[in-house]
C-alpha cells in the first residue's frame, strides 16, 4: 500500500459495507413544539439575556453532522470517519506493523472509547424508551468491537474503564451489558474482563424481576421525571391511580399541548384526544391495554437474559 496514511487506512477498510451513523431527524406540528434544556428549564423565544447566559454554559459543540448536508471545506479540515465495527481489523493491521503500530492503535482505541462512552451516557438520558432501546442496541456491536480490539492489544487499563462503566448502577445499562456479552464469545470473556460484567448483570436483572408482576386490573403507571409543574403532578396522580383508566380534563390549548408532549415523550400507553365542545376544550386521556403487554414482554426478556447468563456461568 502506498500514498497518504488515510488512503492506506481506506484500502484496509475497503471491504466494510455497513457504516453506523449517529444521526436523528424528527418532525412535529408547530403547536407541539417546546424547547426545554436540561439544567436551564423551559426556553422562552426569543431567548432573553437572562436565559442566554446559562444556555451558553451548558452548550457544547455539535459532534455529528448531517451527511452531505454538512458543510465541509477540505482546505480547512480533511477528515474521514472510521466505522467502529472495523476496529478489530484495523487494530490487527496496526499490530502487525510492530510496536509503533500497536501504540497508534492504542491512541485510536482510547479516542474511540471516549466517544462511545459519551454516546452511552447520552443514550441513557434519552427519555423516549423506544429510541433509547434502539440506540442501546446500535451501541452494542460498537462496544463489543471495541472490547475485542482492546483485548487484542492487551490494553488492560482501558478494558477496566469499559467494564467499570458497564457495571455502573443504572436502570437501563444492564440491557447494553447483556447485549455485549451476547455479542462476545464466552471463551474470551475472561481475557476481556467481561466475566466481571457477566457477574454483575444477574443482580440487576433479578432486582427487575423481583418487582411484583402487574396484577390484572392494575392500571397504575409511573410518569418519568422531567417536569414538576401542577399539571404534571395531576397527570402523575391520574397515571399512578391503579383504578383510574380515563380522565376528562378541560384545559386551554397550551396546557393540553404540554400534556401531549409529556405522554408522547415517555411513550406511555395512554391515548389523548381533544373533545372540541365548550370552552376550554376537554382533553380525554385513556390508558390502553398495551400497559399489560409491555410489562409482560419486559419480564419475559429479563427472564430470558437471566436464564441465558446463568447457563453460561454454569
Ligand atoms: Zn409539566
Amino acid at each position: 500500500m502506498t500514498g497518504a496514511a488515510r488512503h492506506r487506512v481506506a484500502d484496509l477498510l475497503g471491504a466494510e459495507t455497513e457504516p453506523e451513523v449517529f444521526s436523528a431527524s424528527r418532525t412535529a406540528p408547530g403547536g407541539d413544539l417546546r424547547l426545554e434544556v436540561r439544567g436551564v428549564g423551559p426556553i422562552e423565544l426569543p431567548v432573553s439575556e437572562a436565559q442566554a447566559r446559562p444556555l451558553c454554559q451548558v452548550g457544547r459543540p455539535a459532534r455529528y453532522g448531517r451527511g452531505e448536508l454538512t458543510l465541509l471545506d477540505r482546505a480547512v479540515r480533511d477528515t474521514w470517519e472510521i466505522w467502529l465495527a472495523s476496529l478489530p481489523r484495523l487494530t490487527a493491521a496496526c499490530q502487525k506493523t510492530g510496536e509503533a503500530g500497536t501504540a497508534a492503535a492504542r491512541i485510536l482505541l482510547h479516542d474511540a472509547w471516549r466517544r462511545v462512552s459519551t454516546s452511552i451516557d447520552a443514550v441513557l438520558e434519552q427519555p423516549s424508551p423506544s429510541r433509547r432501546t434502539r440506540s442501546l442496541s446500535e451501541l452494542t456491536g460498537l462496544v463489543a468491537a471495541l472490547v475485542e480490539s482492546l483485548s487484542q492489544i492487551g490494553a488492560a487499563d482501558l478494558l477496566h474503564q469499559v467494564v467499570a462503566s458497564l457495571c455502573r448502577d443504572d436502570e437501563h445499562l444492564v440491557d447494553l451489558a447483556v447485549g455485549i456479552l451476547r455479542a462476545t464469545p464466552a471463551a474470551v470473556w475472561s481475557a476481556a474482563g467481561l466475566d466481571r460484567v457477566a457477574a454483575h448483570c444477574p443482580a440487576a436483572l433479578t432486582s427487575r424481576l423481583a418487582r411484583p408482576a402487574r396484577a390484572p386490573g392494575n392500571w397504575s403507571m409511573q410518569l418519568p421525571a422531567g417536569c414538576r409543574c401542577d399539571l404534571c403532578v395531576e397527570l402523575g396522580a391520574f397515571l399512578a391511580d391503579p383504578a383510574a383508566t380515563s380522565i376528562d380534563w378541560p384545559l386551554a390549548q397550551d396546557r393540553r399541548a404540554h400534556l401531549h408532549h409529556r405522554i408522547d415523550t415517555a411513550e406511555l400507553p395512554v391515548t389523548h384526544q381533544t373533545r372540541r365542545r365548550g370552552r376550554p376544550y376537554t382533553l380525554v386521556l385513556t390508558k390502553t391495554d398495551a400497559l399489560f403487554e409491555l410489562d409482560r414482554q419486559a419480564r419475559a426478556r429479563n427472564q430470558a437474559d437471566l436464564g441465558w447468563l446463568q447457563r453460561r456461568q454454569g
